[in-house]
């Protein structure tokens, strides 16, 4: 291997040179190969699908097959011959009638207008002038106003080829004068096979399990897959010599360790908290950044959870852990995991604004094992009998919230008066929405009442999320019933004519 080729990132090395190369899109590839090889060209292209898929690399192999001067067909594909005066004018990257225009920095219609005017002149060197305009949707309206007029009716030795990762900001009178392809997400197993001939063509020794990490980290994209091996070979260099390991992949893209969050959803399940903040304090001691830690939660959870509506569903990703979930998808019930994800993708939404992510995890672990306790608690209750039947039915049949007003009636029913006037006097009820989550304010926090109320709230209702907010200008529920009150016609009627009237206090209807 020579020095420059060292240098030369795997993504540019093994970028697709023709159709035959181009993995994973057998639609466009047999499309488009017909149309190029009978002569049946679209005159606009519309290319789209997630970044780092291959749609520039799909466009250029267009404009360049559609230029080669003795293209071959191999497999039934027309392939460039990469010699004649075009090809190599176009492997020079100089080939005078292929333009590629960015249109994230060219976006305004006199950059459209300077197309269309080089539109007009027969290209030079080969057959077509090609336009690819890469990001396209960022043109703006009156940029797009002037093309679609080109579109319209564009000279005959023009294609046009745009490219992009948002289409439903394209005008749709572009759109439909366009051949559009919807570029595919690369499979996990599709990626894997990719970096593994890869490293087979580079020499490169790499164990399974960390080709499996960037496949499952690349997200479908070929060439974030390309650059993570590109980094992993740098790290497995610098580091222990030749071999890029799964622990050397792992530290790169800072993964945490799954037996972590395993042992930390089996503390949750034996009720050991101090096990959870052991853990949690194990985590932080080698890393900052919990949102991995959390996101590693997420996926647990949704594993778990399909795990249970379906035990014979396998993730390749997990295939390390797969007894452990196993287990766990018996001993949670699906409440419980759908109110853990919730809580956790909370969480992830708020640890971005948090100072202290260790204590928001912390919290998290907390409202869990409360979740879960108490649920233990209210099994036992119903099944010991103690309760007059009407309440036993409270907690047997369990509902989804509907508004707070309900609430507060069951809680009359469970004669539970003093959480009932804690709740009206010291919190307000800001919102309902039906992913199943609730929040109440409170003037500063209150572990003890917002302990209680979790723990009713979940002994009550399926699926509910509880959240707290504090305000130090808070308005109590009762207070803002007191206002709303003040304000009806009828009781004003009633301050206008006795002196000194006022609303004192607000009392449950017995
Ligand atoms: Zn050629």
């Amino acid at each position: 291997m020579t020095k420059e080729n060292n240098h030369l990132a795997l993504s540019r090395k093994y970028r697709p040179a023709n159709l035959l190369k181009l993995l994973g899109q057998d639609v466009l590839v047999k499309t488009l190969g017909y149309a190029i090889s009978n002569n049946k060209l679209a005159q606009s292209y519309l290319l789209t699908g997630i970044r780092g898929i291959g749609k520039t690399t799909t466009a250029r192999i267009i404009a360049k097959t559609i230029n080669c001067e003795n293209p071959n067909i191999e497999s039934d594909l027309p392939v460039a011959c990469e010699i004649c005066s075009n090809c190599v004018s176009f492997l020079k990257n100089n080939h005078p009638d292929i333009l590629e225009i960015d249109a994230a920095s060219r976006t305004g219609v006199d950059d459209v207008r300077s197309i269309i005017e080089s539109a007009e002149y027969r290209p030079l060197l080969g057959r077509f002038k090609v336009f690819i305009i890469d990001e396209v949707h960022m043109l703006s309206k009156n940029a797009f106003n002037a093309l679609l007029k080109l579109l319209e009716e564009p000279p005959m030795h023009t294609i046009f080829i745009f490219a992009t990762t948002e289409v439903h900001k394209i005008p749709l009178t572009i759109i439909s004068r366009c051949q559009r392809f919807d570029l595919k997400r690369f499979s996990k197993d599709g990626i894997k096979q990719l970096l593994s001939n890869v490293c087979n063509l580079e020499s490169i020794d790499i164990e399974d399990s960390a080709l499996a990490i960037i496949s499952s980290k690349s997200d479908g994209s070929a060439r974030d897959a390309l650059s993570l091996l590109d980094q992993a070979i740098i790290l497995g260099k610098s580091s222990n010599g030749e071999r890029i390991t799964e622990t050397i992949v792992k530290d790169m893209i800072s993964a945490v360790d799954r037996r972590i969050i395993m042992n930390f959803i089996d503390s949750l399940n034996k009720n050991d908290f101090a096990k959870t903040i052991e853990i949690v304090e194990e985590f932080y001691s080698k890393n900052t950044d919990f949102s991995i830690f959390i996101n590693e939660l997420l996926q647990s959870f949704a594993y778990i959870t399909k795990k249970l509506l379906a035990p014979s569903f396998i993730e390749d990703e997990f295939c390390d852990i797969e007894q452990e979930i196993l287990n766990f998808s018996k001993e949670f019930d699906l409440e419980f995991l759908q109110m853990a994800w919730q809580l956790c993708y909370k969480t992830q939404q708020n640890l971005k604004n948090s100072m202290n992510q260790k204590d928001v995890v912390i919290m998290l672990s907390s409202n869990m094992h409360h979740i879960l306790s108490s649920k233990i608690s209210a099994a036992n209750i119903s099944s010991g009998g103690s309760l007059l039947p009407e309440e036993n039915e409270n907690i047997n049949i369990k509902k989804n919230f509907d508004n707070i007003d309900s609430y507060l009636i069951k809680l009359k029913h469970l004669k539970e008066f003093d959480l009932y006037y804690e709740i009206l006097n010291n919190t307000n009820f800001i919102g309902y929405n039906n992913i199943g989550s609730i929040t109440f304010v409170l003037q500063r926090q209150d572990r003890k009442l917002e302990n209680r109320i979790l723990e009713s709230i979940c002994s009550i209702y399926t699926g509910i999320v509880v959240e707290f907010e504090y305000d130090e200008n808070f308005v109590s529920m009762k207070e803002s019933i007191r206002k709303e009150v003040s304000s009806l016609d009828s009781v004003y009627k009633i301050s206008k004519n006795f002196h000194g009237f006022k609303i004192v206090d607000i009392l449950m209807e017995s």
